[in-house]
């Protein structure tokens, strides 16, 4: 399999799923059939004239594993792959994929546009570190594009969205925000945690720089911490550069379990995608649920939106019950079989309150602006059975 400029494979037409699991692999000379693992540190060179080619880039090669890992470029091609970008750099974490994009695209004195409702260490990030490096950011509220309009200064470099966003999974119009920004010389960073490739591949729409929280879906199975920054090489080889001389390295082991967790993507995303469809509209049904917040149901406001950009709904979904904190811990004290946990994209069903976890540090009124009310639980939807994630929740629902 050879790779285009566009990263898309040349010489035959595979799907998604085909890709997800033949993608990307080098064999060494032992013709190893599963991918190997790599524990190096370094690498031997055969002359010093060769240690000077691979340090000056003159030759392609391993050099050190801060930057370079078998394993890791394994993972990265991958990844490359799936999204349709050109390159991908695999970061210690999603967040460290946050941070080393920004430290690539802006300098000080740059503005920044976020969505409000993207994920808090990076609005802390944005918000509070990078401001006190001159780089000032204007969190816009909803999802109206006119809103983002409005936000964009001649000093704007970056727009950053997550979409659908959490918990309340509104959806951002990714080509829309795109030519907003292109307008306004800026890049559309978009951070594509909640659906993976496998679901939407913002690239395609219009966006420079996808982010991933490898943490999440791509290992699928809760165990390690991952980040990948994936796009065009010109601005893939950016980050590369902050990262070679920061370090916020993917370690090899860690790449290697992402790079499995990657064959079984597209079967884990149709699935989580099944059953939180089920689940949403069996809590829709529900007398005690006021509101289900999940963009595959035909209630959600931006269904259609999100049927357009998305594949499907996604493994993830919020829902309000009548009355407040007390009703809504009332069903997460009763529950067996969900676990209480604010990590999502794990084969287990993780269920939040989100007012009180992970939105427990807004002010109540900015809280209450945004939607995020004290009946409003959120469930990341896992690949247990329906019928038992349903009865888990009964539990404490029929008692309200
Ligand atoms: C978890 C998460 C992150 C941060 O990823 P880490 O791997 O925990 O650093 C960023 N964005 C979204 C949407 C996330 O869910």
């Amino acid at each position: 399999m050879t790779v285009s400029e566009s990263g898309m494979t040349n010489d035959n037409d595979w799907d998604l799923a085909t890709l997800a699991v033949r993608s990307g692999q080098t064999r060494s000379q032992f013709g190893e059939h599963s991918e190997a693992l790599y524990l190096t540190s370094s690498y031997v060179f055969d002359s010093a004239a060769h240690a000077a080619a691979r340090f000056s880039g003159a030759e392609d090669g391993m050099v050190y594993a801060r930057f370079s890992n078998p394993t890791v470029s394994m993972m990265q091609e991958r990844l490359a792959v799936l999204e349709g970008a050109e390159k991908c750099v695999a970061t210690a974490s999603g967040m460290s994929a946050i941070l080393s994009t920004a430290m690539a695209l802006l300098k000080a004195g740059d503005h920044v546009v976020a969505a409000r409702s993207i994920f808090g260490a990076t609005q802390q990030l944005f918000g509070t570190i990078l401001a006190r490096f001159g780089i000032e950011t204007t969190f816009v509220t909803g999802t109206a594009p006119e809103g983002f309009q409005a936000a964009m200064q001649p000093s704007t470099r970056m727009l950053f969205i997550e979409t659908p966003s959490n918990p309340l999974t509104e959806v951002f119009d990714i080509a829309a925000l795109a030519d907003i920004a292109h307008a306004h010389q800026a890049k559309l960073v978009v951070d594509n945690c909640f659906c993976s490739p496998i679901l939407q591949r913002p690239l395609t729409l219009g966006a420079d720089l996808v982010i991933h929280s490898a943490t999440k879906y791509l290992d699928g199975q809760g165990r390690v911490l991952g980040g990948a920054v994936c796009g065009p090489k010109v601005l893939t080889e950016e980050v590369f550069k902050f990262l070679r001389t920061a370090g916020p390295t993917l370690s090899p082991f860690n790449a290697w379990i992402i790079l499995k967790g990657l064959e079984t993507l597209p079967l884990r995303m149709a699935a989580h995608s099944a059953n939180a469809l089920e689940l949403a509209k069996r809590l829709e049904a529900h007398p005690k649920v006021t509101r289900v917040f999940y963009p595959g149901l035909p209630s959600h406001p931006q269904h259609a939106l999100a049927m357009r950009q998305q594949t499907t709904g996604g493994g993830i979904l919020s829902f309000e019950i009548e009355g407040e904190r007390e009703a809504a811990w009332c069903v997460v004290d009763h529950c067996k079989l969900l676990s209480i946990t604010a990590n999502l994209g794990d084969t287990k069903t993780t269920l939040t309150h989100p007012a009180s976890t992970t939105h427990s540090r807004i002010t109540p009124e900015a809280r209450a602006s945004t939607g995020i009310t004290e009946g409003l639980l959120r469930i990341a939807v896992g690949l247990e059975s329906v019928n038992d994630l349903e009865a888990d929740l009964m539990r404490g629902l029929s008692l309200l």
